[in-house]
């Protein structure tokens, strides 16, 4: 029996790293090129036990998606729960999803290959860290003289400038000769940006 148990053990760890590979590979239903794992929403993926042990004394696995919504309300967190147990349901995986709250997503945990993919679908990806949100908002109201060389002390450079919110990389040309148009685009979490060199506009998602 105890061998039986061990196959049955290898069988899930398999079924559990399949499913990975699929909730990984689900897209942003408004971003169709990035995936949960370049979003950085899929927390973790296990085998959990599920209801009774049969008459041989099996106990029984779901295999549980945890995901983190981009942020509170999200409508499209409904359709990706959707898109994933669909995934599952094709390979004949039970599975459910949860969603945890906390800690909070933000844009910190976007990968640099969901960056990179942004960039090429034409949206400025965040340039900098949400945790120096607060940190650039102290700068931004610092002598001039102080502001002026963070900008040269590396790793403080990317954010003091940021803070005059005009150096957003073009997603097109990659000039930072930019300006924001509106701070809301087609969606809370972007910004609208127009670029003053090829004059096309485009949307920054912003840190959050
Ligand atoms: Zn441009």
């Amino acid at each position: 029996m105890k061998v039986t148990a061990t196959a049955a053990a290898a069988d899930l760890a398999q079924i559990v790293a399949r499913a990975r590979v699929l909730a990984a590979s689900v897209t942003d239903p408004e971003i169709p090129v990035i995936t949960l794992e370049d979003l950085g929403i899929l927390r973790d993926v296990q085998a959990v036990p599920f209801g009774e042990p049969n008459a041989q004394g099996q106990q029984g696995f779901i295999i549980e998606i945890t995901i983190t919504p981009t942020y509170s309300g999200c409508p499209a967190m409904d359709q990706i729960r959707d898109d994933i147990l669909n995934e599952m349901d094709a390979e004949s995986i039970p599975a459910r999803v949860k969603t945890s709250l906390a800690p909070a997503w933000t844009t910190d945990w976007m990968s640099e290959a969901g960056k990179l993919k942004l960039r090429e679908y034409g949206i400025a990806p965040p340039q900098h860290l949400s945790s120096e949100f607060s940190s650039s908002n102290v700068i931004q109201f610092a002598p001039k003289s102080i502001a002026s060389r963070a900008v040269n002390t590396p790793g403080k450079a990317q954010f003091s400038s940021q803070t005059a919110s005009q150096n957003i990389l073009c997603p097109h040309c990659s000039s930072d000769n930019t300006t924001e148009t509106s701070h809301f685009a087609s969606t809370a979490c972007k910004a609208l940006y127009k670029c003053l060199d090829c004059l096309e506009p485009f949307d920054y998602f912003k840190p959050y």
